[in-house]
């Protein structure tokens, strides 16, 4: 027997220039196994730009044998909270999942790291993940506190790093600006001795937050304004989520960041543009030290910017603490937890995060590729219902009251063993408001009076007669079928235009359907420093009770499902027993290219 997929050409793998330096790296064998990390500040909830970083980082790691650790980037007290750590790790092992259990290195419990072969590649992206996966812990940099507080003392010990006693108003002033360069601070020849006194007396507690600070001595004329003698270490008198209280003093995140990725080995510390301006701090903090290993080098990519949507954490918490949304997992909301509810699965994300590439330069990235990716994945493994969303009641005339038809149906016409079901057909039918129209303008080839449309998987029908209310609303159609028209019988092939869906309205259930469209109403929310609260998309929730098929009384939240001819859908985790609620992942066909057309 032949192989059937011989004839399908091997997949692409990724390839852009991060992957390029690392496959100049693997073979030259510069490192024993490529290490990666993924470092979020568990200061708010992950966003679908981290999803890029995520799927970059464990991507690197899964095609090239190596490793890829999520790190809490932990040093900011403050601002960061066990929530946040508990939904990054959530977030991180969806996006990963069935592919996490073969990486190694990453902190699952009782499993000791192990190489794998460099195979795979590409079906990273887009393997659908079945397997169950380990869970990946996260490492945490405030587990490195004490390592990273040795490093300072040595740093102060080369006579590279100080104590200062200016106020942060003087620093600022001693700061100088771009073209400026600035001035030496008067505490910067300090003795060695003294530093390390004033040093562990910040780190005791002797001194109120803001007192004191440990500065690198580097160059406060250099044009790297990063290089002035950044501040290492604050003095915060705040409990840590992860230290508790052992802590009153924290490294800042370009002393903690470098450091963090030496213990943990990382060879590739790859990070968004912002931070190429940090990159000679980064090495001169790991170059000053006399460390014995090899050292990671920091290389920089194009954060992802999104059309229509704000990306960055402090606004997204601004829409949460702000009520605009109901919360970050918010099904309108860009993070990847608002985005999983919505009904996007790990695959379509990774398969954005392949589809969009990495690059060296910032720029807006459309999100109809997103969409154009979710549809993609979605019609591959929805399963096909019939639901009706703003019902119009017909009843059939000629078809005898109290019959009942089970009529089959397709699961999925891209999937063969999603196989056949049962849907009821009787005399009183639901069909979609939108498919009738009394006056109908040309080419409208669904129902109008005098007029046939096929209903799916049933007979064709004609429309006789509207039935009016008192103040001219429509009550009901009533239609006659032609009875021999249903599949098997003898008019079954007669051609009709128009094909509609219906479901029986003895036999629906009622579900509340949330329609979500985009949050902003502007590709570029924030354009011209424009408040982003102000093109707010005022309609991007509404909330309507729908008619749907009997057999989604048993949806489960893990399916996808098609409502035909209207779009993909998802069962929502507000639903219950009683009342079943759907979210409508996203619609069939781009609705917005088609109103950009009208008005161009
Ligand atoms: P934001 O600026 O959105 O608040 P952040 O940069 O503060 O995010 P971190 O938790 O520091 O968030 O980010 C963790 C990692 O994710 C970093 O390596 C960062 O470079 C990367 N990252 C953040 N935003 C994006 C983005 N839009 N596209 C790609 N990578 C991103
Ligand atoms: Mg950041």
């Amino acid at each position: 027997m032949s192989n059937p997929n011989e004839n399908t050409p091997a997949p692409a793998t990724p390839s852009d220039f991060i992957r390029d330096i690392v496959a100049k790296h693997v073979a030259e064998k510069q490192y024993p196994r490529i290490h990666t990390r993924f470092p979020p500040e568990p200061n708010g909830y992950l966003h679908i730009g981290h999803a890029k970083s995520i799927c970059l980082n464990f991507g690197i790691a899964h095609e090239f044998g190596g490793i890829c650790n999520l790190r809490m980037d932990d040093t900011n007290p403050a601002k960061e909270d066990i929530e946040y750590v508990e939904s990054i790790q959530t977030d991180v092992n969806w996006l990963i999942n069935g592919w996490a259990d073969k990486q190694l290195g990453l902190k699952s419990k009782g499993k000791t790291p192990e190489a794998i072969s460099g195979d795979g590649k590409r079906d990273f992206y887009l393997a659908s993940s079945h397997q169950p996966t380990t869970n990946v812990e996260p490492f945490y940099a405030s587990d490195y506190f004490d390592q990273i507080y040795d490093y300072a003392e040595q740093l102060i010990e080369k006579g590279k790093a100080f104590v200062c006693d200016l106020s942060p108003t003087d620093m600022e002033m001693y700061r100088g600006a771009p073209d400026r360069p600035g001035k030496d601070s008067p505490f910067r020849n300090r003795s060695i001795e003294e530093n390390l006194d004033f040093f562990q007396r910040m780190k005791a507690g002797e001194f109120p937050d803001g007192a004191r600070t440990l500065r690198a001595k580097i160059d406060m004329a250099s044009s790297n304004i990063w290089l002035r003698d950044p501040i290492l270490y604050r003095i915060r008198h705040t409990e840590h989520h992860h230290t508790g209280a052992r802590w009153c003093i924290y490294p800042l995140y370009d002393f903690a960041h470098c450091l963090s990725d030496y213990i943990e080995g990382i060879t590739h510390s790859i990070c968004t543009l912002e931070f190429e301006v940090h990159r000679p701090l980064y090495d001169w903090i790991l170059e000053s030290l006399d460390l014995p290993r090899v050292l990671p080098k920091q290389y920089e990519f194009a954060r992802l910017s999104l059309g229509y949507t704000v990306m960055s954490k402090r606004k997204l918490m601004q829409l949460v603490t702000e009520k605009l949304v109901t919360g970050w997992d918010d099904p309108r909301m860009p993070t990847i937890s608002g985005i999983r509810r919505r009904g996007v699965t790990p695959e379509a994300l990774r398969a954005f995060a392949y589809n969009i590439g990495i690059t060296k330069y910032n720029g807006l990235t459309d999100v109809a590729v997103l969409e154009h990716t979710i549809r993609e994945d979605l019609n591959k493994c929805a399963l096909r219902r019939l639901a009706v969303l703003r019902p119009i009641k017909v009843i059939i005339t000629n078809y005898s009251e109290g019959k009942i038809e089970e009529l089959d149906a397709i699961n999925n016409p891209e999937d063969d063993s999603a196989g056949k079901r049962k849907i009821p057909f009787s005399r009183e039918l639901f069909i979609e408001r939108d498919d009738f129209m009394e006056v109908a303008v040309p080419k409208f080839f669904r129902l109008k009076p005098g007029g046939e449309v096929r209903l799916k998987y049933a007979y064709i029908i004609k429309c006789d007669e509207v039935v009016k209310g008192a103040g001219g609303n429509l009550i009901e159609l009533r239609c006659t079928a032609d009875l021999d028209s249903k599949t098997g019988g003898e008019t079954a092939n007669r051609k009709i235009k128009g094909t509609i869906h219906w479901v029986s309205a003895a036999h629906t259930i009622d579900a509340e359907v949330r329609l979500y469209d985009r949050l902003f109403t502007e590709a570029e929310p924030e354009k011209d420093g424009r408040d982003f609260k102000s093109v707010l998309n005022l309609h991007s929730l509404e909330v309507i009770t729908a008619k749907l098929e009997p057999s989604l009384k048993d949806a489960r939240a893990e399916h996808r499902y098609q409502f035909e001819r209207i779009g993909y859908f998802t069962l929502d985790k507000d639903s219950t027993l009683g009342k079943l609620v759907f979210n409508r992942t996203i619609t069939l066909k781009d609705t917005w290219a088609k109103e950009a057309q009208k008005t161009n």
